[in-house]
């Protein structure tokens, strides 16, 4: 577990190291989703909480609470620039995610060595082609 990848935002005020792989890439085609990256899908690499360590400025974070659970989702993200750096859930408390894209070199988190799950497929817009052999869900995996 000595495996350290390095990433932060498009401003350099937050930074973090990531120890080990992720448990899963989540590939999130849900409508909350996309609005919140403003693309077709998010992009998380789901860490251990443990495994995870942010430097520089305190993040920012918006809390938004789930209208089915009444639970909690906090969004992180670098107060100055708002680049999105991922999400805390209290119903999934020890893990904690990091978009893949802000990875210094993002190219590490392969398909095979990690599994890749697409989910919510039910409110894609056909924007992207999900590849061939991907985990394909049409909601969340956990049913
Ligand atoms: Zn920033
Ligand atoms: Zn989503």
């Amino acid at each position: 577990m000595t495996d350290r990848h390095e990433g932060g935002c498009v401003c350099g005020a937050v930074r973090y190291v990531t120890r080990g792989d992720p448990e899963r890439v989540s590939l999130c085609h849900c409508a909350w989703c996309q609005r919140r990256t403003g693309s077709a899908f998010g992009t998380e690499a789901v860490f251990k909480h443990t495994n995870v360590t942010f430097t520089g400025d305190t993040l920012r974070k918006y809390r938004h609470l789930s209208d089915e659970s009444g639970r909690w989702l906090d969004q992180h993200f670098c107060g100055t620039c708002g680049t999105n750096l991922g999400l805390t859930m209290e119903a999934v408390p020890d893990i904690r995610s990091v978009p893949a894209g802000t990875f210094d070199d993002p190219g590490w988190l392969k398909p095979g060595s990690i599994p890749f799950r697409h989910i919510f497929l039910r409110s894609d817009h056909g924007w992207s082609e999900v590849p061939e052999g991907m985990e394909r869900y049409e909601e969340h995996f956990r049913p």
